[in-house]
């Protein structure tokens, strides 16, 4: 079913969530400055499924209820589905210059389908029937998901079970479902969801099976706790919700989620301490959230593209050669990088759950150059800026009565270019250059080892190496 923005938003008005930003309890969420633009932000994913325009890229047919669903809740069991998830990436992060907030849950549900079909055949359980009825109700009922995998790890020497429950655990198996004990970090969006998928964050040995545990939650539980990030946009929106903190869509809302003693009816339990395949669950989510990503960091970087022809046509340099130069460098970098992933999904495979993955090789190498590509572009976006990237005054200096003059006559750029338009463009410039994707690029879908660690793995080098012995005789 696909169902309009309003009704994903009277949905989570009605919920009750125990949530604090700042120190403070927080009643009336969907409106606060801080988690508003996270909802305004999946709210674009609804908007735009409405659309003819975007139909194709926004909609898909579901298998499993034939009717047609939001891509975001859609299992690829087709090449042509991994092309179009990776184009929905870029389409939202274009149209947000932040996250949507539902790629993660996508992808648990994905690497769920692949990883519980074979769980099953293995030692006959029967998760994946279970986590087909999960989809069809989330599809149903148009719901959007998030999903949990970083745990906050302590002590990153220890294993799960030498220090209790820095990692998540099962705490108690009861006759109508499991009790899990724990906290997930950095989750994105994780407040203004209808559900979140869970799952480990790194393989699981046979003494820390308590941690191999997969389920989905329901948004509004009374034994979960929601505690805002606070960084300096975060403060910049409350101080001042308007054009100040450069990107209306907010900067990158994450959350610190404490499940304290949650109950989880079986019929969400999508792993219980199969600790065997709690690898193979993450190695198959990291292929496809490192592929997925290429398309976000391409959507990015259309934004930073489009800033800094934009920015040189308000400073009067958009004709210089190294302006044109930087603009087409960063261009390349992104474009490399996205499509390493097109490659990824081109030569993706079908897994005998029938649903798809991407090319392992393709999708973790299209992580690592994700991240210089991202650096480059924000470096020439500050170059083509100026000084002025992370100087300017604020909006309140613009309106202030006494000194808005000096402002407007000493910010102003090209003639027909208003000092206020220009400040808005610096703002969101200094969003990208001081925001929270630079960390976001670094970390998510995995610290930049992770990757390595696949690549090495899967290049098959010693193959290579053969290809010379052969070649030489030697
Ligand atoms: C903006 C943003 C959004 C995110 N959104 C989500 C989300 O929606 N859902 C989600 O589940 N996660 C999310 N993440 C989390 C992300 O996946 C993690 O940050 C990432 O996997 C790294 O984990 P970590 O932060 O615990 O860092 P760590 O794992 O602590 O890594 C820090 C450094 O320590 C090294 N290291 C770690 N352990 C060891 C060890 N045992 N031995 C040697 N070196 C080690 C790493 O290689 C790295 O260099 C998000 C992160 C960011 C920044």
């Amino acid at each position: 079913m696909i169902l309009p923005k309003g009704a994903y938003i009277e949905r989570i008005s009605k919920k009750k969530q125990n949530l604090y930003v700042n120190g403070e309890k927080i009643e009336d969420f969907v409106e606060h400055p801080n988690i508003k633009p996270i909802v305004d932000s999946i709210g674009l994913t609804y908007d735009l499924a409405q659309q003819e325009e975007y139909k194709d890229i926004m909609v898909a047919d579901s298998q499993f209820i034939d009717e047609p669903v939001n891509r975001f809740l859609h299992i690829y069991t087709e090449r042509e589905d991994l092309i179009k998830r990776l184009k929905l990436a870029r389409l939202l992060s274009g149209k947000l210059a932040t996250c949507n907030y539902r790629c993660v849950g996508c992808d648990i549900l994905n690497a769920l389908y692949t990883t519980t079909y074979e769980v099953d055949e293995a030692i006959k359980t029967s998760y994946h029937e279970r986590l087909k009825n999960y989809i069809k109700y989330v599809q149903k009922n148009d719901l959007a998901v998030s999903g949990a995998l970083t745990d906050v790890k302590g002590n990153r020497a220890k294993s799960p079970h030498e220090q209790d429950d820095m990692y998540l655990k099962i705490v108690q198996t009861k006759e109508d479902g499991i009790v899990v004990k724990g906290a997930k970090i950095c989750q994105s969006g994780a407040l203004v969801v209808d559900e979140t998928v869970v799952m480990p964050t790194i393989a699981i040995k046979q003494e820390d099976k308590a941690y191999a545990v997969s389920f989905a939650v329901e948004s509004g539980n009374d034994d979960i706790i929601y505690v805002l990030q606070n960084n300096a946009y975060e403060s910049k929106k409350r101080e001042n919700p308007d054009w100040e903190s450069g990107n209306p869509y907010g900067d990158r809302g994450t959350f610190l989620v404490i499940f304290n003693n949650v109950f989880v009816p079986w019929d969400r339990v999508f792993m219980c301490e199969e600790y065997q395949y709690a690898g193979l669950l993450v190695s198959n989510f990291s292929d496809i959230h490192r592929y997925v990503g290429s398309g976000c960091k391409a959507g990015f970087a259309d934004t930073i593209v489009g800033a800094s022809k934009l920015m040189a046509e308000y400073n009067g340099t958009a004709n210089a050669s190294h302006i044109v130069n930087k603009i087409i460098e960063t261009v390349k970098g992104t474009e490399a990088c996205y499509a390493c992933g097109l490659a990824a999904g081109y030569e993706g495979v079908k897994t005998k759950s029938g649903g798809w993955l991407p090319n392992a090789l393709y999708s973790n190498i299209s992580k690592t150059l994700g991240l210089p590509a991202l650096n480059n572009a924000v470096i020439n976006l500050a170059d083509i800026t100026g000084g002025i990237c992370v100087t300017s005054p604020s909006k309140n200096d613009l309106e202030n009565p006494e000194i808005g003059q000096y402002i407007e006559h000493y910010l102003k750029g090209s003639d027909d270019v208003t000092t206020q338009d220009r400040m808005k463009l610096i703002k969101f410039v200094e969003y990208w250059i001081s925001g929270p994707h630079l960390g976001g690029a670094i970390h998510g879908g995995g610290s930049p080892v992770t990757p390595n660690i696949f690549i090495k793995r899967l290049a098959n080098i010693d193959k290579k190496k053969d290809l010379v012995k052969q070649l030489l005789d030697v």
